[in-house]
């Protein structure tokens, strides 16, 4: 019995939501009385694999390839599927990214594991492996039961505490075969956004709908990200239109973040957008309507014009933090 972790990382580094993922195996591990093996892909500093001791891990295998330039969830779930089988895994857990949504589910065919993806907290009994995720759009919980001789986790981002406290890991390299034939992406063009904040990262966001009425008007809404330090997010209607990107549009059909704080400026509060934003720690409402759906989901909530409400709240936030400095 033994549990593997996959620690993901951006470009050597890794994140926060992998620091959250291996302290949330190394718990469960500690629970089975067993160890925390963890799973680097790429090129991270000795150093850093080393400190995912910290976070519990007792062993970490460090995976190098000349051929892994990029993402491959295909070659990446063979080395996790033969990480798992070399450590005798019973327990694999990995990050609800979109990195973990590419492999966990291959992952779990390939080792015949139940899994739990979007799962948001520790599991509520160890026998019968049972872990809690959210369902109906986030609406309800759901306690779901794992049978399989081998139990996946795909832990969501923001939902489980970092712990530290441990020694450094033991790092082995590890280099699985991998046939030519399992390398299938080819990569014509990369593009990064850079400078800004990774939404599903984010421990802020700052997020507007319709009521902005043009894209023209987001000046305000970056004025007040970057004061705070936040990542930006948009209604759906809003990335359908084209005033903001895509992957800025947040809830049922875009993506889900847990963030501490969610402000919502000028967003009606429609359930779909709610399933993707519900698991924030504290939601901030902004709104002129002061009957808008969103006001009941809220922890705080100013009814007014955005237009007058956020530059006042650009030139708050900028004189606390001078007054801080
Ligand atoms: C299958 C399905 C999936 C969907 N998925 C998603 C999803 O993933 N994410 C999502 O967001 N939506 C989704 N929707 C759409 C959703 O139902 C709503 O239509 C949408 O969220 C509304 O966006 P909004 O709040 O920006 O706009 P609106 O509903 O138009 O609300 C604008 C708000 O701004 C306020 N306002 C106006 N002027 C001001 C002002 N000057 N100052 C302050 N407030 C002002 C208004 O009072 C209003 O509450 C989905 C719908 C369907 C059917």
């Amino acid at each position: 019995m033994s549990v593997l972790v996959f620690a993901e990382n951006w470009e050597g580094r890794f994140k926060k939501s992998t620091y959250e993922a291996v302290s949330y195996a190394a718990e469960i591990a500690r629970q089975l009385n067993t160890s925390c093996t963890a799973v680097v892909i790429g090129a991270v500093s000795e150093e850093d694999k080393k400190g995912l001791g910290k976070y519990g891990a007792t062993k970490v295998l460090s995976v190098a390839n000349d051929k892994l330039k990029n993402l491959e969830a295909g070659v990446y779930t063979h080395i996790l599927g033969d990480a798992a089988k070399s450590v005798g895994a019973t327990h694999v857990v990995i990050s609800f990214t979109y990195t973990g949504k590419a492999i966990a589910p291959r992952l779990s065919v390939r080792l015949k594991a139940g899994l739990v993806s979007g799962a948001i907290a520790l599991p509520t009994s160890l026998s019968p492996f049972t872990v809690r995720k959210k369902c109906y759009s986030g609406k309800g919980l759901t306690d779901v039961v794992i049978s399989s001789e081998i139990k996946m986790v795909a832990i969501t981002p923001n939902s489980y505490k970092v712990n530290t406290g441990g020694a450094d890991a033991a790092v082995e390299v590890f280099s699985p075969a991998i046939p030519d034939g399992e390398f299938k992406v080819v990569s014509k063009e990369v593009k990064k956004t850079s400078g800004k904040i990774a939404l599903t990262e984010a421990e802020l966001v700052v997020s507007a709908g319709r009521g902005m009425k043009g894209p023209e008007n987001w000046g305000m809404i970056e004025q007040l990200a970057e004061a705070l330090g936040a990542a930006t997010a948009c209604s759906k209607p809003v990335a359908d239109m084209g005033w903001r990107p895509h992957h800025e549009h947040v809830g049922q059909t875009g993506i889900t973040i847990g963030p501490n704080l969610y402000i919502a400026i000028g967003i009606s509060g429609a359930i779909q957008h709610l399933a993707g934003v519900s698991s924030s720690k504290v939601i901030v409402v902004i709104n002129s309507d002061k009957e808008a759906p969103f006001f009941k989901a809220a922890d705080y909530g100013i009814v007014g014009d955005a237009f007058s409400v956020v530059p006042q709240l650009v030139e708050a936030v900028k004189k606390l933090k001078a007054a801080h400095n």
